[in-house]
């Protein structure tokens, strides 16, 4: 069967004003919904609970998106049972039937793309172009790795039999029960990815969504059973990372956890996995994508119109709110001040407000947690660096940050080793490209970075020597595309799984060698 070849979804343009007008309508339905109860859905039925956790808008707080049942631990129980046992029937459906419910997720996602967007501005606080962006990339993840499984049905052609002797077969096979744990800031995109990915490969799994988030990650499970997925093969389990999320990844039944977050968090479950508990036969698999401290890498005799403007993109689009977000902006002295007074003056133009206003380019910080974490941070900046643009913030109706700049920061500073996830760029000087290099590597993390230059051996030697997963040359360091730039980090910022890519699927299955003699 011919299957059209893989192609990134393209975004809208929001200079037509048809594409304005329904992203407005979209808004004004979403608001119509707002304060409905969410529940739980274990093996296809929905649960309420006495506990509900509200979900409101970053931008305003006032404004109750859902109020979302919590699973507790019975519930979570019941999810596990229900898992193990759809696992036995769903790990046996052909992989064309589990791709073409992919297929179908992302015709509905296109079919329904306003209204996902509309919600992701009101429950993420995203402004158009991200929130269009994140649900153009669940689209990518399906259509992905819908193909991807079709593509490792192909592995065993790669096996040889001895003729008249025996004959080799070698199959990937699904692991069983997975425990899927997202984080908020990609609340469609990545969602999608980690859950489809665990369950095109044939396994079920118990999702724990981002308390900011659930009521979009409810909504993807009502698309995902329009496409006609069977009941209890993804089972949503809101509920608190510390008591929930640690029972199921404690669980002796868990097979694998798929994990998105936080570098402590992820630590955290990378530990508790290892451990083996009473009535476990197997090794847990940790996939684990956490935190970054990406740097821009700015090397003299470049454009600096051009720098300024891919730091700037880089450090504030969705205000740092990316593990992708450069936070360290490392400049050559020969070009310092150039590119630090036109990113200044750029940043000084960006308009913070209300995203569902498309005149603004960015919006709020997530929750009030991140408003104390980041405001704390702007004041640790004042004493490590020199202030240069924004530094305010307001939290009266939503969690704003105003964008802000430090100069002149010491490579060892908190500001510059910390992971931050808001709106704030940390920029230092150095004397030479190789120094530059060795600022850049001066980092537990290691998940993307970039370097912009016109020399081809320094090019070529950050080739060699940044180490990042994911690197990029000239050009900014945010908005890997599925398929075209596998994404995942070296070091503390996770397994390096390399999500949207060729090996991504392998994680969440084992290969199975059998052997005939004839
Ligand atoms: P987080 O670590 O606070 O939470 C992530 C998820 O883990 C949530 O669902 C949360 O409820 C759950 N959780 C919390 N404590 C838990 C526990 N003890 N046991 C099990 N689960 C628990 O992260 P966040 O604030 O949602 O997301 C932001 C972080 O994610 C940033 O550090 C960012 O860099 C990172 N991130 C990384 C990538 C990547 O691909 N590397 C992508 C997106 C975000």
């Amino acid at each position: 069967m011919a299957i059209y070849p893989y192609k990134t979804e393209p975004i809208f343009d929001y200079s037509l004003p048809e594409n304005q007008k329904k992203y407005q309508e979209a808004l004004l339905k979403e608001r119509e919904k707002f304060g409905k109860q969410i529940p739980l859905i274990i093996n296809g039925k929905r649960v309420k609970t006495d506990n509900l956790l509200t979900s409101v808008n970053p931008a305003n707080h006032r404004e109750i998106i859902g109020e979302v049942h919590q699973a507790g631990i019975s519930e979570a129980e019941t999810a596990m049972e229900a898992a193990l046992e759809t696992f036995k029937t769903w790990s046996k459906v052909p992989s064309q039937v589990r791709a073409d419910i992919l297929f179908k997720a992302a015709a509905i996602y296109r079919r329904r793309r306003f209204e996902l967007n509309a919600l992701e501005t009101l429950e993420a606080g995203k402004p158009w172009v991200e929130a269009d962006a994140d649900v153009a990339e669940g689209i990518d993840f399906l259509e992905y790795y819908g193909r991807q499984i079709l593509e490792l049905e192909k592995i065993d052609e790669r096996i040889i039999s001895r003729r008249n002797l025996e004959r080799n077969e070698y199959r990937y096979i699904p692991l069983g029960v997975g425990a899927i744990i997202t984080p908020w800031n990609f609340p469609l995109a990545i969602l999608t990815g980690m859950t489809c990915a665990a369950i095109v490969s044939g396994n079920t799994v118990l999702l724990k969504p981002s308390s900011n988030t659930s009521v979009i990650a409810y909504r993807f499970l009502e698309i995902m059973e329009e496409a006609g997925l069977p009941a209890g093969v993804i089972n949503l389990i809101p509920g608190k990372g510390s008591e929930i999320g640690d029972y199921i990844v404690n669980h002796p039944k868990t097979r694998f956890i798929s994990f998105t977050g936080s570098k402590a968090v992820g630590v955290e479950i990378y530990e508790k996995a290892a451990k083996v508990q009473k009535g476990q036969i197997w090794l847990k698999r940790v996939i684990a994508e956490m935190g970054g401290k990406d740097a821009i890498l700015v090397d003299e005799g470049i454009d600096t119109e051009f720098v300024a403007s891919e730091i700037v993109k880089s450090a504030f689009g969705f205000s740092g709110q990316k593990c992708s977000a450069c936070s360290r902006a490392i400049i050559h002295e020969k070009v310092y001040d150039e590119v630090l007074e036109k990113i200044v003056l750029k940043t000084n133009s960006l308009t913070l407000g209300d995203p569902s206003n498309p005149d603004n380019f960015m919006g709020p910080v997530i929750d009030q947690k991140a408003f104390d974490r980041i405001s704390n941070y702007l004041q640790i900046g004042m004493e490590e660096g020199r202030l240069v643009a924004g530094g305010l913030v307001d939290s009266k109706t939503g969690y704003f940050i105003s964008p802000t700049v430090f100069a002149d920061v010491p490579q060892d500073a908190k500001i510059m080793q910390e992971e931050i996830f808001g709106p704030v760029l940390a920029i230092t000087k150095v004397k030479s490209f190789e120094e530059g290099l060795g600022v850049a590597n001066n980092s537990e993390y290691g998940l993307t970075g970039s370097v912009i230059s016109n020399n081809r051996f320094h090019l070529e030697r950050a080739r060699e020597d940044f180490q990042v997963g994911n690197l990029y040359l000239n050009r900014k360091c945010t908005g890997a595309i599925v398929g075209y730039q596998p994404f995942g980090g070296f070091n503390m910022s996770g397994t390096d799984s390399k999500a949207g890519g060729p090996d991504y699927l392998i994680l969440h299955m084992q290969g199975k060698s059998i052997s005939e003699s004839f």
